[in-house]
């Protein structure tokens, strides 16, 4: 498409040179017309003087004709010698004279005019030298009677009239001039007046042309606008505002047609590390066509947007079956479980969705997105490619949460909320090598509430750093009193991970509770950093500048993308305990565990087994090469007044090798 601007500029350039060429035109068409009509003046002029010049000529011939005859009829009246030659000198200058006078006239006027005034003069000559031989002879009688013969007047009248002929052919001559000036002047004129208009139509035209190709641009352009202001760059669906007006439009029709509507959120399940391995490219080609699969799922008209990242969302209008949304979001579900090609590759990226049902979950587009947002925490927490619908037991949820977080804050001042210590063992000696800090809240109504119920509250809001500092400090001054060998295990969330200062705010409760940084270690979770990878890069740099310790925490259940292995230098890798739970009865978990292990010896990084429980379970892990086990078959986590006596034992199978060892020493 045509860029708008020089379009505009272009006009702008042809409207300037429109006024220019106008105005010169107009120069052009005056100087035109006022030289023309001085040329025509002039010309006017000249005509004019040529008759009034011919007149006078012709005058003169007549007053040379009548001094003639005067002369010719002293000579005859006299016989003076005198007169005759007089006569005959007249009469060279009138031949003379009617030659001049043709002159002005033009060529078959002239001719004429010669033609007759010679014929009547010749006659009249004839007579006057007959008239004056006579005289010359003496018979001055004879030559009287033949001037005064009646013949002579009627040539000279004759000649007079082809005189004034002559005058009125010049006259009408003159007119035929003017007439002609005039009219040329009038064509001229005309001749102006169409070229001034025909260029005028042309330079309007083009006008014409190039506003009318502005303003479509114009509407091309605005029409861009709105759709990027309204829609999805990359994908082309709506986007946020689009959807929540569209969604409201939805509502409102469900609502006169007493009918129902869906609101379905989906999330990608493998997307962000697919997209931090191969790159945005891929990332931005995978996201195109989870929008075409998602068109391709229910009615054309219906609303899909994409929220920003792997967040989709759709509304399904329907007229009565509940069962037409759950069905629409497992074909959502299907579509997104199909592996994408892409650049040669073949990846599978899932997704799961959560969905809330109007009327029945909620009246309006706020509350059916949080409730559809729940519904879709629920869907991943049980698992990839589920899709759950919300619930009453989830409006519960919503409501205790919110109260949880409404009673956060003072929780933590008041140290409601506390750190827990579970002891990681070492596999080889059975000792206590540090203590992994699980928060705990001491609710006055609920009794002991786990993380699982508050952690992800406080993440949401901003109170998970008020509650990590202030878990921080507790089981910093809580550690004081124990050897120093031992090391101390804090999880960070992901909103921490991208948060820069947070590697200063930890290193200010350090030295505020004299506690050294290499006892520290931080806990990362896979799915903590695939959000801002950049990010969490940044940060984990900064922790170990101070010399705390690194450990990849849960290994195996997010992505268990190696390339953040390789990338990332971790000092530990804890194996999540799924895998343990399940190592016993399905093959997949022992082959997973025996492989992390393998990765952790070729990376020269200890492997932490978390979630023992049994001996059975610490002789496997141990079997395939952890070096450090964590679970209630050594502890559940305890306060810290019980760590003392945590300290005091050896645990697992090394407290039965320990005889054998002394045995053989
Ligand atoms: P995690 O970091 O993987 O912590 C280990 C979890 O496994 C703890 O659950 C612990 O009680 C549990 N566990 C340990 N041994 C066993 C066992 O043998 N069997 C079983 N079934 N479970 C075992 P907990 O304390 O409920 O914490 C859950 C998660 O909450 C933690 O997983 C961690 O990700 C998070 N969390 C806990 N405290 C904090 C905290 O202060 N800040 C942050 N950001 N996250 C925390
Ligand atoms: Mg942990
Ligand atoms: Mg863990």
């Amino acid at each position: 498409m045509p860029r708008i601007s020089p379009i505009i500029a272009k006009t702008a350039k042809d409207a300037r040179r429109a006024m220019l060429a106008a105005l010169g035109g107009g120069v052009i068409a005056i100087a035109g017309l006022t030289a023309g009509q001085e040329y025509s003046q002039g010309q006017r002029a000249l005509a004019t003087e040529r008759l009034l010049e011919a007149r006078a000529a012709a005058d003169r011939v007549a007053l040379l004709q009548n001094r003639l005859d005067l002369e010719a009829r002293l000579a005859a009246a006299t016989g003076e010698e005198s007169w005759m030659t007089q006569y005959a000198a007249t009469l060279t200058e009138l031949d003379e004279a009617i030659a001049a006078v043709a002159l002005y006239a033009n060529l078959s006027d002239g001719f004429r005019f010669q033609s007759e005034v010679r014929l009547a003069h010749d006659k009249v000559a004839e007579r006057a030298r007959l008239a004056l031989d006579q005289a010359r002879a003496g018979d001055l009688g004879a030559a009287r009677s033949l001037l005064t013969d009646p013949v002579q007047p009627y040539h000279q009248g004759l000649f007079q009239q082809s005189i004034e002929r002559f005058i009125a052919a010049m006259a009408d001559d003159v007119q035929d001039t003017l007439a002609r000036l005039h009219r040329w002047e009038l064509s001229v004129i005309a001749a102006f007046i169409l070229l001034t208009g025909l260029a005028a139509f042309a330079l309007w035209r083009q006008l014409a042309v190039n506003l009318a190709q502005a303003e479509r641009l114009h509407a091309e352009a605005e029409g861009k606008i709105k759709r990027l202001a309204m829609n999805d760059v990359l994908t082309g669906l709506s986007n946020r505002l689009a959807f929540r007006t569209g969604l409201k439009t939805a509502i409102s029709r469900a609502e006169s047609a007493k009918s129902k509507l869906a609101v379905m959120m989906i999330d990608l399940d493998r997307f962000k590390p697919i997209n931090d391995r191969y790159g945005h490219l891929v990332g931005d080609l995978i996201l195109k066509e989870v929008a075409d699969r998602l068109r391709s799922v229910g009615r054309i008209g219906d609303i899909r947007a994409r929220f920003g990242g792997d967040e989709f969302v759709a509304v399904v209008e329907y007229e009565n079956d509940d069962r037409i949304p759950i069905r629409a979001g497992e074909q959502m579900v299907e579509r997104l479980s199909e592996p994408i090609r892409c650049n040669g590759l073949n990846l599978e990226v899932g997704a799961s969705v959560g969905l809330a049902i109007y009327p029945d979950d909620a009246n309006d587009d706020e509350a059916l997105l949080a409730k559809a947002d729940f519904a879709l925490y629920r869907a991943k927490r049980d698992g990839r490619g589920a899709v759950r619908r919300f619930d009453a037991s989830m409006d519960d949820a919503i409501k205790e949460a919110a109260q949880l977080e409404a009673e956060m804050p003072a929780a933590i001042k008041s140290q409601a909320i506390t750190p827990y210590f579970q002891p990681l063992i070492d596999l080889a000696t059975g000792t206590v090598t540090g203590f992994e800090v699980l928060a705990r809240w001491h609710h006055p109504s609920k009794g002991l509430v786990q993380p699982a119920d508050f952690i992800k509250i406080a993440e949401k809001s901003t109170l998970i750093d008020d509650l990590a500092m202030a878990l921080l400090t507790r089981a910093c001054m809580e550690m004081r009193s124990l050897p120093p060998h031992l090391t101390l295990a804090i999880n960070l969330s992901s909103r921490q991970i991208q948060d820069e200062r947070i590697a200063h705010r930890i290193l200010a409760v350090l030295s505020k509770t004299k506690f050294s940084p290499s006892r520290l270690e931080v806990e990362l979770t896979e799915s903590a950093l695939v959000n801002d990878i950049e990010a969490a890069k940044t940060v984990i740099r900064a922790f170990k500048r101070l010399g705390v310790r690194i450990a990849l925490d849960d290994f195996g259940t997010g992505y268990s993308s190696l390339s953040y292995l390789s990338e990332l230098p971790f000092d530990k890798i804890k194996i999540d305990r799924s895998f343990i739970r399940t190592l016993h009865n399905q093959r997949e978990s022992a082959k997973v565990v025996s492989a992390i292990v393998g990765l952790g010896k070729s990376l020269g990084v200890p492997i932490i087994a978390e979630g023992i429980e049994t001996a059975r379970d610490e002789e496997v892990v141990r079997t395939m090469g952890c070096s450090i086990a964590q679970g209630f078959y050594y502890s559940q986590p305890v306060p810290a007044v019980e760590l003392p006596g945590l300290l005091a034992k050896t645990y697992g199978a090394a407290v039965k090798a320990l005889p054998q060892v002394v045995a053989v020493a």
